[in-house]
């Protein structure tokens, strides 16, 4: 089987939301952790998404492993790429959106593409060029304080502009409710006068439809997961894929279950609190973490001694009042490294103690736990929540699952809804 669409996420949780999306329509869904090798010779899935972690690595980074992915997926029939970023446009005015885009199109030898991050279904909309979080621009939203990749506009032309070389240009709502022929007609339009770079408006999913089927051909397509839903559809209809897809069914995992939250955002101090209310409980500390092995050690100790099939939770999650003070007492790297570190070991001891079932809270906390179970491959499951799936790998010949949930997503009984989806 040869790739239909082949898709790059700038990170996990993103990737595993957009894979998502994609298994809403019955097809299988690939789901890789990194560039596999180019020796792996295991059969593609008609969609897969490599996950990288390269939103705020340097641009030339960010540039060689999207380009490195796109090789992997091109060689395996992939002949159209979506580059997947956050529906909040996590980005600055030196990259990586824009200048890995650039690098696709022109591995990918077109000169159009677009831009088209908004999620109606969690509250992402473009109007006027202008990104909305919620009822609130993108720069009045929290991501106007976030520490890496601070929004302070809501202007996604302005944003994009000092990312890449082209011009950049604009396609506004009353166009895009003429629908999909009409889009297409704008775009191009916009290609005779040479803009490359295009930022459609969208506020609800139908918005969303009538783009993707403007699109449906363009060998890039750019922006969150929700512009995705229609494309499987899309694809089938041109023969590209199956039919419909059968319905994805959950391989049997075995016993055991275990959350682990490095999450410090609003929603997941909710789930976290709503979670511990009827769950066995420990919370680390970054600063006695960092103080020896005595705290890993007694967190290692309290993991061996729980019932694997209750339920249970280990949490760094915490206020941004004790945030910051960690922060301050360790710098914010080593404050996020000895809890990733933490995490990454109690996951590992989890699965030598029968634990087959793991939720995971955060993003870069996902990353830290999928590599300490050396987990390469995933299949894509269900979703619990928009954007967030079931997924399944194997590690040790014994299947396990795991889901990555971002921050933000999910309601308050997030963690219980998950666990008993699988039964
Ligand atoms: P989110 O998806 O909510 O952004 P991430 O896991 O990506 O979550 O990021 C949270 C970061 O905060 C991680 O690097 C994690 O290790 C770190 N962290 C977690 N708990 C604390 C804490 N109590 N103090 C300081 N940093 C923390």
């Amino acid at each position: 089987m040869s790739i239909a669409l082949g898709c790059i996420a700038d990170d996990f949780t993103g990737a595993s939301d957009l894979a998502a999306i994609l298994a809403r329509s019955g097809h299988k869904v690939g789901l890789r952790i990194g560039v596999p090798s180019a020796k792996d010779d295991s059969e593609p899935a008609p969609f897969e998404v490599i996950a990288l972690k390269c939103r705020t690595e340097p641009v030339d980074d960010a540039i060689k492993a999207t380009r490195k992915a796109a090789d992997w997926l091109m060689a395996r029939g992939a002949g159209q790429l979506y580059w997947k970023y956050c529906s909040t446009f996590d980005s600055t005015p030196d990259g990586n959106i824009g200048p890995v885009s650039e690098a696709l199109m022109a591995q990918l030898g077109t000169s159009q593409t677009i831009y088209c991050p908004a999620f109606p279904e969690n509250g992402r909309s473009i109007y006027m060029g202008n990104l909305f979080v919620g009822d609130v621009p993108l720069d009045e939203s929290p991501m106007r304080h976030h520490p890496l990749t601070p929004m302070r506009d809501a202007n996604l032309m302005r944003l994009l502009a000092p990312q890449v070389q082209g011009k950049v240009g604009h396609i506004a709502w009353p166009d895009i409710a003429k629908g999909g022929a009409h889009i297409a007609g704008q775009l191009r339009g916009l290609a005779y006068n040479g803009i490359q770079h295009i930022v459609p408006d969208a506020i609800s999913q139908a918005d969303l439809a009538a783009i993707c089927e403007a699109v449906q051909d363009f060998k890039l397509i750019t922006g969150g997961s929700a512009l995705a839903l229609d494309l499987p559809r899309l694809l089938a209809a041109k023969g590209r894929v199956a039919p419909t897809g059968t319905d994805i069914i959950a391989p049997a995992t075995a016993r055991g279950n275990i959350v682990l939250s490095g999450s410090c955002s609003a929603m997941t101090r909710a789930q976290v609190a709503d979670y511990s209310a009827h769950a066995a409980a420990l919370r680390l500390d970054p600063p006695a973490l960092a103080d020896g092995p005595d705290a890993l050690a007694r967190a290692r100790q309290w993991l061996a001694t729980q019932d694997p099939d209750a339920p249970k939770i280990i949490y760094a999650t915490a206020e941004p009042a004790d945030v910051t003070a960690a922060q301050q007492k360790l710098g914010r790297e080593k404050a996020g490294q000895v809890v990733e570190d933490a995490l990454a070991a109690l996951a590992s001891d989890a699965f030598d103690h029968g634990i087959r079932r793991f939720v995971v809270a955060g993003g870069e906390t996902s990353g830290a736990v999928t590599q300490a179970l050396a987990t390469d491959r995933l299949s894509v499951g269900r979703e619990i929540a928009p954007g967030v799936p079931w997924c399944f790998a194997e590690r040790n010949g014994d299947t396990f699952a795991i889901t990555l949930k971002s921050g933000n997503f999910g309601k308050e009984d997030f963690f219980t809804r998950a666990l008993k989806m699988l039964g």
